[in-house]
């Protein structure tokens, strides 16, 4: 029997998961990523490539960073369920239990989006600034908060994608894709939001279509909220769609329009370039964050007081 000396991390995200493992973090030793389809199938490809390393007892404890809502609150009969997800097959789904009972190692649990945070608060662009926040702007838009390294929870999981922002319908008369609030942030912004509007996908726009003036007013109006009601001191901006890496000094110079001098902070100040970033970890952020949850890093477990 070899040691157990390996961490393991799952991405489970809405249109792929990433499975790893490694005793040497951030570098992946073993790694494979596969489409999300229904749950038993997808949950059978976790399996298969878990399995033979935990057969060996190679693998200490597996960080599970999912796709949402989930419940994160570890007193709730629902915790480690995915819950209220319009994704099909998907709803009410024990995702942390049936791993748990497959695999038979501890895991840690948190949302996809708090993975991509403590991985680059680990290992990648926010490295030891605290607080700091991550969103994630693609097929859905969601934030973590990281105090103290850890992401902040408090009756539910943060759903900073399903914030309210300004909606001009002059200039933008469509109605919104969220299922939920229609036009919320992600429903306004998100690539589903994109694709409903203009009946083809965000890829698909060339750079000089002028819909992302509006979208960097919608990512700016919500960054403006976030900064005034959380004071991060870095801000991690990822996702499929700031890909177009035209859209930051962009979103920089609108959010400090929007802020018009009230914060007086030299990070923000000084035109943002050191404070809203790319993520470090490219396509990893997430499934190295879940490692550093299954390393006991990001401590993603809720406060006290928690019932
Ligand atoms: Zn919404």
């Amino acid at each position: 029997m070899l040691h157990k000396n390996m961490f393991g991390g799952i991405e489970a995200g809405g249109t792929k998961f990433i499975c790893a493992l490694t005793s040497e973090p951030p570098r992946l030793e073993h790694q494979v990523t596969f489409s999300t389809t229904d749950p038993s199938s997808t949950l059978e490809q976790v399996r298969l490539f878990f399995e033979p390393f935990i057969q060996q007892g190679m693998v200490a404890s597996i960080g599970l960073a999912a796709f949402g809502p989930v419940e994160v609150n570890p007193f709730s009969p629902t915790y480690g369920y995915i819950t209220a997800t319009p994704k099909p097959g998907w709803r009410d789904t024990n995702i942390l239990g049936e791993l748990q009972r497959h695999l038979g190692v501890p895991f840690v649990f948190h949302l996809d989006v708090s993975g991509s945070a403590i991985g680059e608060h680990t290992w990648g662009a926010s490295r030891g600034i605290d607080p700091s926040l991550y969103l994630t702007v693609g097929t859905g838009i969601g934030g973590a908060y990281l105090l103290n390294g850890a992401p902040l929870s408090g009756l539910a999981a943060v759903e900073m994608g399903h914030i309210r922002i300004p909606h001009d319908r002059l200039k933008d008369p469509f109605e919104g894709s969220c299922p939920y609030h229609q036009d919320c942030f992600e429903g306004l912004a998100a690539g589903p939001a994109i694709t409903a509007r203009f009946g083809k996908r965000g890829e698909d726009l060339t750079d000089e279509d002028p819909f992302w003036l509006l979208e960097v007013e919608y990512i700016a109006s919500a960054l403006t909220n976030l900064i005034l009601t959380l004071s991060p001191r870095i801000i991690v901006l990822g996702g499929g769609i700031m890909q177009r890496s035209f859209l930051y000094p962009l979103i920089r110079s609108r959010v400090t329009e929007l802020l018009n001098g009230y914060v007086r902070e030299d990070a923000i100040l000084s035109g943002m370039d050191d404070y809203i970033i790319p993520p470090a970890l490219g396509r990893y952020s997430g499934v190295l964050g879940a490692i550093a949850m299954a390393m006991g890093l990001g401590n993603p477990q809720p406060a006290l007081g928690y019932s």
